[in-house]
C-alpha cells in the first residue's frame, strides 16, 4: 500500500504525459490511438530500467505494475519497437512540457514556500502599508521629507514601501518593539534624544529665547489617509524661522491622545507642524489641544478627510490657514528631539507651544474612530536640555 501511495502520483503524471505522447506517436506509426492509450504504463514500466530520470520513481511502480498487469505481446511489439523514440519523445516531451521541471517546482515551492511565506507578510505590509507608500509614490518626487530626511510622522510617505516595514502602535509591531522591526529603525530602541517626551517645567531652562517668527498664509493642499494619520500636505510658502533659519511648512499631522505630555498633563490631541529648512533639517511646531469649542482648522481636514489608507483628497486653494490654529500665547519649549515614528530619526527641533487650543468632542470622536491611540509613548530626557522660552 505504502508503494501504491508513493508511486500513484508519479505514475500518474507519467502516464498522462505518455498517454498524450502515445496519441501523437500513433500518427506516426499508424496505430490507433486506443490501443496506445491502453499499453501506455506497460511500455513505459518496461523501459523504465533505460529511463533513469523516472527509474527510481518508476522503479517500484514498475515491478508492481508488472505484477498487477502481465503484458501482454502487442504490448511487447510495441515496446521493442518503439522504446528508443518513446523515450526521447518522452524525454523531449517532458522538457517541453516542463514535466522535469514541475518536480523541481514541487519540490522547490516546499523548499520556497517558508521563503514565500516568510516573505508574505512583508508584501502584504507593504501592501497594507503601500495605500500609502502608492499614494507616497505618486506624488510629486519633490516632496522634501519624502527624499531627504523621512516624513516625520508618515514615514510610510517617506520611505520606499518596499524597505519599509509594518509598524503600528499596538500589538507586536508597536512602539516598544520599532527598534527590532528593522536595521534603520535601531534609533528609536538606542537612540539617545527620542521623542516624545513629557515636559516638566520644574526641570526645564527657564529664560529669555527669541520669538517664534511664523510666517503662514492661506494655502491649498491635500488630505491624506497614510494608515497612521491624517496628514495634510502643503504648497505654498509657509514658513518659521527660528534659531536664524527659516523653515518652510511641509505638512501637518494628527496625534490621539497628545504625545507630549506637559506637567503630568496629558491632552486629547496635538497637531504637529512639520517644517524643513534648506538643508533638510526638521523643526516641528506642536499644537496641543483641549476638548471645548471647536476648531476651524480641524473642521476643515476632517470635512476632507479621506477614510481608506492612501487616500488623498485635494483642498480647496487658500482653504487652509494655520495662523488660526495658533494660539495668542506663543511661548514654547525647545529641545532637540526625534521623529515620533519610526524610523526615530534624531537631530529633530522640537517647538511645543504652551497654551493648548481646543477641538470638539465631536471632532476629537471622528478622528478617535479612525484612530483609536496614534501617540508614541514619552520617551527619557536623558539629561537633555528643555528651554522654556519667555
Ligand atoms: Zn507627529
Amino acid at each position: 500500500m505504502n508503494h501504491l501511495c508513493l508511486e500513484s502520483p508519479v505514475r500518474r503524471l507519467l502516464q498522462n504525459t505518455i498517454a498524450g505522447l502515445l496519441a501523437a506517436l500513433s500518427l506516426w506509426y499508424g496505430l490507433p490511438a486506443r490501443a496506445n492509450t491502453a499499453t501506455l504504463a506497460n511500455p513505459l514500466h518496461g523501459s523504465s530500467a533505460p529511463m533513469q530520470p523516472v527509474a527510481t520513481a518508476s522503479g517500484a511502480a514498475s515491478a508492481a505494475g508488472n505484477g498487477e498487469k502481465p503484458e501482454a505481446a502487442p504490448v511487447i511489439s510495441i515496446r521493442s519497437a518503439v522504446a528508443k523514440q518513446l523515450r526521447e519523445a518522452i524525454e523531449q516531451s517532458n522538457a517541453a512540457s516542463g514535466i522535469k521541471k514541475k518536480p523541481t517546482v514541487l519540490v522547490g515551492s516546499s523548499d520556497k514556500a517558508p521563503a514565500a511565506s516568510a516573505h508574505a507578510p512583508a508584501p502584504a505590509a507593504a501592501a497594507r502599508g503601500h495605500g500609502v507608500p502608492a499614494e507616497a509614490k505618486s506624488k510629486p518626487s519633490g516632496h522634501p521629507l519624502s527624499s531627504k530626511t523621512g516624513n516625520p510622522h508618515a514615514p510610510a510617505v517617506a520611505h520606499d514601501p518596499h524597505d519599509a516595514p509594518h509598524w503600528s502602535y499596538e500589538g507586536e509591531t508597536g512602539p516598544q518593539a520599532w527598534g527590532q522591526l528593522q536595521p534603520s529603525f535601531n534609533l528609536c530602541a538606542i537612540g539617545k534624544r527620542q521623542s516624545p517626551i513629557h515636559i516638566e517645567d520644574s526641570e526645564a531652562l527657564l529664560g529669555p529665547a527669541e520669538p517664534l517668527q511664523v510666517n503662514y498664509l492661506p494655502s491649498k493642499g491635500s488630505v491624506v489617509n497614510n494608515g497612521h494619520t491624517i496628514q495634510v500636505d502643503l504648497e505654498g510658502s509657509n514658513t518659521l524661522t527660528v534659531r536664524g533659519s527659516t523653515y518652510k511648512l511641509v505638512q501637518f499631522h494628527f496625534h490621539h491622545p497628545a504625545e507630549e505630555k506637559l506637567n503630568y498633563k496629558g491632552f486629547a490631541m496635538v497637531a504637529h507642524l512639520v517644517h524643513q529648512n534648506a538643508k533638510g533639517q526638521l523643526a516641528v511646531l506642536a499644537v496641543l489641544f483641549d476638548p471645548g469649542d471647536a476648531s476651524p482648522m480641524v473642521q476643515k481636514v476632517w470635512t476632507h478627510m479621506p477614510l481608506d489608507v492612501g487616500d488623498r483628497v485635494g483642498l480647496p486653494d487658500g482653504l487652509i490657514d494655520l495662523n488660526e490654529t495658533l494660539p495668542k500665547d506663543m511661548r514654547y519649549y525647545q529641545f532637540m528631539g526625534s521623529l515620533t515614528t519610526p524610523p526615530c530619526t534624531e537631530g529633530v527641533l522640537w517647538l511645543v507651544l504652551r497654551q493648548p487650543m481646543t477641538l470638539s468632542r465631536e471632532q476629537l470622536k471622528l478622528f478617535a474612530q479612525l484612530f483609536p491611540n496614534n501617540a508614541r509613548p514619552t520617551q527619557p530626557t536623558l539629561g537633555r536640555v528643555v528651554r522654556e522660552a519667555q
